[in-house]
């Protein structure tokens, strides 16, 4: 390989690579389709221009809607204007223009009235802390990624949008401005129809830090504008063929629209000249095709348009997703996940050793991510990828500055993908095989449920947008699958193979045993998978209906009961039904029924709030509840639930004697006091029932605390929302701040139920499934809890002298 390196290192004109990665990148640094198109049509010319006649764009929709591979593709977006203006300071300041800077304007902003809008900058703290964000711009935090998890309570609560300063590399960096993309509502990288409008502008470190002191110390207006447009369109690919030997294709991958010169447009320009070098030599062994695409989208659509499973087409495939090119880095060589074995990786570490004195390169294993997803055996092109290190930046605007590229590696680096590619397209030995290893079983709970389970794939490509899955059930999967080991899980299921055992062969690819806690998560996720269509259960246990009324009646539950219910319900196992089947389950059981629906409106609780969970306090708004799916599963899906009005504390429930429950317990009540639920339920005698829960939710503790008036309750400001939408802030006395003792998993060895049960409380417990079902009488809780209270009424707090809240009041 090390001559051939030299060979093309010599015949690459290095100047020519510096030229068109720079032309490719000024297209690209826009952002937009428009910019998009012409990046794609200079491709198109470059590669024709470099005897690649066949070469050609494919359109595909561009229209936030479409699926390929569960990758719903981008919604056009386009724009030339994107403005904000500080109008506090002596004179008014432009800090982000961009037509100063493309970069300034998140990709997704919309349009402002032509004459732009005025409104005030908050900052994140103060927008956590419940001041109003309606039709506002939030200052973000400096580490804060302007992503789902912010962008989504800003949007819920009426904010216009984002500033962000993030940037990695920041204190290298000050004037620099991160490339924003993935600022969407969801896992995806670009807006699609399912986001809301929002406008977003990025600002250098210095800027950020200066609108944020404005920002806290008084008010700060603003003019924004912007013609964000978003529209249905068209997302071009590039692709040329070069005919080989043999029909098989070996494809050569880089990605488009990508606005840095070393992320992508380099690796662009150097597959081309590679290729051009490989054909240069005559006829190669296999087939060489160049696929020019947007990262993920592109591929997923590409691999989908020929059918998905590629295997007996394409050997495999090279990602030159930012070719190595920043002075002193190495080159990471990462070779194609494991599941589809290709030669392609023995080549890999060939090409690390033998370049060794010439290339700063490094072997990193085997791997699923970025477009080496199409590795999957259900897409079937096995894909190595070269990334270079970027001096810790990413997606910085000193990527776009050609002092910042060492343009001597970077033609170094492109010989030695030309030499990789040559070596590949040109294999002539034996087809690689998959090596058996033998793998050692773990004997765990969970692992054991897995021995149980056989899955198979059902879908081609790793689910990655949920599209089949409506939005508000979308869970985050593990790594986002293919930043996962889960994506060696999906890879390796084939539907005879245990789930456990595949779990092993995933850690054992990827080096790293998973917890219990990690297995649990990816049997959910599997479960929830197939629940949705992604995956095939061969085999599996199920719990059914019956099963559970039959517990529940053993457990004691009886007709008449009134039940406090405190539910997890993948604790038991996977449950045929889910959350649904639970409660008619329960509520089949006794009579009534009631669940804790509890939310957090609170703006100060013991502290300011700093949660992005906070929302105000709107009954209509289910998404609120954070306790677990049954609650809100409960009001969604059974039309004869009623709840109460508690803006943190509500219950909701079925039967006979709910409202009896419910009725009394108004908005600003104590959370937990006499008025409340519990009250109620204690005087109808009732029961709480822990669904695989443990001991740990009980919130009737609390009640045993209102009523004894202890020291610790606290009085909590939370902000509620007005039928028209505006917001009033109201005072909660004897709210329940900082920890307890009980809050932990093993509750039932905590002071306090370690005394009740010596005191005679009894604990009915029933195996179901994995979890346990416990019941537990309410009287005589109250009573042998009222009984401990009141000798020792610290017994609800715990010891640990490094607890800041609980030792307070020892
Ligand atoms: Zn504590």
């Amino acid at each position: 390989m090390k001559k051939l390196y030299a060979d093309f290192l010599q015949k690459i004109d290095a100047g020519n690579l510096k030229r068109c990665t720079e032309e490719l990148a000024a297209i690209e640094m826009g952002q937009t389709f428009r910019h998009y198109r012409m990046a794609a049509e200079y491709v198109l010319k470059l590669m024709q221009k470099n005897g690649f006649s066949n070469a050609e764009i494919i359109d595909f929709p561009a229209d936030g809607r479409t699926v390929f591979q569960d990758k719903k593709m981008p919604l056009a977006w386009d724009a030339s204007i994107g403005r904000l203006t500080l109008l506090d300071a002596p004179e008014e300041e432009v800090v982000a223009d961009y037509s100063v800077h493309p970069f300034h304007l998140i990709k997704g902003s919309v349009a402002t009235p032509p004459e732009g809008l005025v409104t005030r900058i908050i900052t994140e703290q103060q927008f956590l802390a419940g001041e109003d964000p309606r039709g506002a711009l939030i200052m973000l935090e400096p580490m804060t990624w302007p992503r789902a998890n912010v962008l989504v309570p800003i949007l819920d609560q009426g904010g216009l949008g984002i500033i962000s300063d993030f940037v990695m590399g920041r204190y290298k960096s000050p004037d620099s401005l991160q490339w924003v993309n993935a600022c969407t509502e969801g896992t995806d990288w670009h807006v699609t129809e399912e986001d809301r409008p929002f406008i977003g502008f990025t600002v250098s470190a210095k800027v950020g830090n200066r609108i944020r002191q404005q920002a806290n110390s008084g008010a700060l207006k603003v003019r924004v504008e912007c013609d964000g447009r978003r529209y249905s369109g068209k997302l071009p690919l590039i692709t040329a063929m070069l005919p080989g030997k043999r029909k098989q294709e070996l494809w050569i991958i880089a990605h488009m629209y990508e606005p840095l010169l070393n992320d992508d447009s380099n690796g662009v320009i150097a597959g081309i000249e590679a290729a051009r070098q490989i054909m240069l030599k005559g006829t190669p062994e296999y087939s060489l095709r160049l696929v020019f695409a947007m990262e993920l989208y592109g591929y997923a659509a590409y691999t989908a348009s020929r059918g998905s499973n590629l295997k007996n087409e394409v050997i495999g495939g090279c990602n030159l997703d930012g070719l190595g090119c920043v002075s002193n880095e190495t080159m990471d060589l990462y070779a194609a996940g494991p599941a589809v074995p290709f030669f392609g990786n023995d080549l890999l570490k060939d090409a690390e050793k033998e370049l060794k004195d010439v290339l700063n390169l490094k072997y990193k294993g085997t791997a699923y991510f970025d477009d080496m997803f199409i590795g999957d055996p259900t897409v079937g092109v096995p894909t190595v990828g070269l990334h270079g290190r970027n001096g810790g930046f990413w997606h910085n605007s000193m990527q776009c500055s050609t002092d910042f590229i060492d343009w001597k590696l970077f033609h170094k680096n492109t010989a030695m993908a030309a030499a990789y590619l040559y070596k590949v397209a040109n294999y002539t030995g034996k087809a690689s095989k998959k090596i058996p290893v033998t793998i050692e079983p773990i004997q765990s709970p969970w692992r054991d449920y897995a021995r149980q389970m056989r899955i198979a794939r059902k879908e081609a490509g790793f689910p990655h947008s949920l599209a089949k899955v409506p939005q508000k059930e979308r869970i985050s999967l593990p790594g986002g699958v293919m930043y996962d080991a889960f994506a060696n899980v999906l890879c390796n299921m084939d539907g005879e193979k245990d789930l456990a055992q595949i779990i092993r062969e995933a850690e054992t690819e990827t080096g790293k045993i998973k917890t219990e806690a990690e297995v649990k998560k990816y049997i959910d996720s599997v479960n929830f998978l197939v629940d949705y269509g992604y995956l095939e259960a061969i085999e599996r246990p199920v719990i059914k209906a019956p099963e559970i009324l039959e517990a529940l009646q053993e457990l004691g539950v009886a007709r008449a009961d009134v039940l406090l219910v405190h539910a997890s319900v993948s604790k038991c196992g996977y449950i045929d039904g889910g959350a649904e089947t639970v409660i008619k389950s329960i509520a089949a059981a006794a009579e009534t029924v009631l669940f804790p629906t509890f939310t957090r409106p609170y703006i100060y609780l013991g502290g300011l709030n700093k949660g992005y969970n906070y929302r105000p306090y709107d009954p209509a708004d289910y998404d609120a509840i954070w306790t677990g799916s049954i609650g809100k599963t409960l009001l969604r899906k059974f039309p004869e639930a009623i709840r109460s009005s508690h803006v943190t504390h509500s219950w909701a429930g079925l039967g006979c004697r709910a409202a009896a429950c419910l009725d009394s317990h108004e908005a600003c009540d104590s959370p937990t006091g006499r008025n409340s639920p519990m009250g109620k339920a204690l005087d109808m005698d009732g029961k709480i029932l822990y669904f695989g829960t443990g001991v740990a939710p009980t919130t009737f503790l609390h009640y045993l605390e209102d009523i004894c008036n202890v020291p610790y309750l606290e009085a909590a400001v939370c902000r509620v929302k007005n039928p028209d939408s505006s917001l009033q802030t109201v005072l909660i006395e004897k709210h329940l701040p900082g920890h307890r003792d009980f809050y932990r998993k093993d509750a039932e060895n905590c002071k306090f139920f370690r005394r009740a049960v010596a005191d005679g409380l009894e604990i009915h417990s029933i195996q179901l499934g994995m979890g346990k079902l416990q019941l537990i009488d309410l009287r005589r809780l109250y009573e042998i809890g009222m009984h401990l209270l009141s000798e020792d009424p610290c017994i609800l707090l715990c010891d640990d002298p490094n607890c800041l809240y609980c030792r307070k009041y020892h």
